[in-house]
């Protein structure tokens, strides 16, 4: 396991990734009954953006950098500038003060009601320590050192029964799309009722169309498709965009976040020809 994700906190992906959590996230908050949320692929939680791996790769300044150098920033994406804003009471509009930038299983942490339940997997034996020592003792949350993957086979469907689950792999190994598929269907047919958000990387746009079109024919349940290019997909060794697939969505999810997307691309393109789209990758029938 070579991935880290330490040098890519706060990334292109991230952002997008993030920004949708945060709208599934206050949309299963409008009913009051309980959730369970789960994050396959957790990370560390919570990033430090002045730290050597952040600083060498420099991702976070074409994703987190780029979006919070806009002063509109804060109005347009109000629940991510509001967490942001806690973790970091020195940053301003204009993006000056930012640091500390949260993973996904601090966004969840930070959601938790009475009642709700959180299960965070990593496989990665330090990051799952660090994990364990960001996210802190929570009677509500619950930390597995273990494969994300075949815990969502155990862990599904959870109690409670409303929910989702995060899927969000480091896509390190040859075959981890088909590993993602099967983990996917399995999860949605052991849990037809839960949300599966579901994170990808575009290198090469074709072969994701054929993945996508591959899993909506064994879906067969409403799917939402975000995604966003920030160059056009000529190169496939270097990642053009980001996607994220909601099986499940929320009412009116596009629509919530068509603004926030083209936000976003306005300020994440890397070249013309960037592009956002929200499409329907299958309809509710
Ligand atoms: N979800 C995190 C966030 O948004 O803050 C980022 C997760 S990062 C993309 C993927 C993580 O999955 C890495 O920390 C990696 O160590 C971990 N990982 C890789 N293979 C795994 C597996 N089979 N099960 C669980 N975690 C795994």
């Amino acid at each position: 396991m070579n991935y880290r994700h330490a040098f890519h906190a706060g990334n292109f992906g991230d952002v997008l990734k993030h920004v949708v959590l945060l709208e599934l996230l206050d949309a299963l908050h409008r009913k009051p009954n309980p959730v369970h949320l789960i994050d396959t692929h957790a990370g560390i939680g919570l990033y430090d953006l002045a730290a050597d791996e952040a600083q060498r790769s420099g991702e976070y300044r074409f994703g987190i950098g780029a979006v919070l150098s806009d002063p509109q920033a804060a109005k347009l994406l109000p629940r991510y500038w509001d967490v942001l804003q806690r973790l970091n009471p020195e940053l301003k509009a204009g993006g000056s003060g930012l640091r500390r930038y949260p993973g996904s299983p601090w966004l969840l942490q930070d959601s938790v009601r009475a009642g709700d339940r959180v299960s965070l997997c990593e496989l990665h034996p330090q990051d799952a320590e660090t994990l364990k020592y960001n996210i802190g003792r929570d009677p509500a949350v619950a930390i597995h050192h273990r494969d994300g993957f075949e815990a969502l086979k155990a862990l599904t469907p959870p109690t409670p029964r409303r929910g989702l689950a995060l899927i969000d792999p480091a896509f390190e190994a040859k075959d981890e799309f088909d590993t993602l598929t099967r983990a996917v269907l399995l999860a949605h047919q052991r849990w037809a009722t839960g949300q599966l958000a579901v994170w990808y990387p575009i290198k090469d746009q074709k072969s994701i169309d054929s993945w996508k079109a591959s899993l909506a024919r064994q879906l067969k349940v409403e799917t939402l498709c975000i995604e966003l290019t920030v160059r056009p997909a000529k190169d496939a060794k270097q990642m053009n965009g980001t996607g994220l697939l909601v099986i499940n969505p929320p009412w009116q999810l596009g629509e919530t976040l068509k603004p926030m997307l083209d936000f976003l691309k306005s300020r994440m393109a890397r070249e013309s020809g960037a592009a956002a789209k929200i499409t329907s990758l299958v309809k509710a029938s």
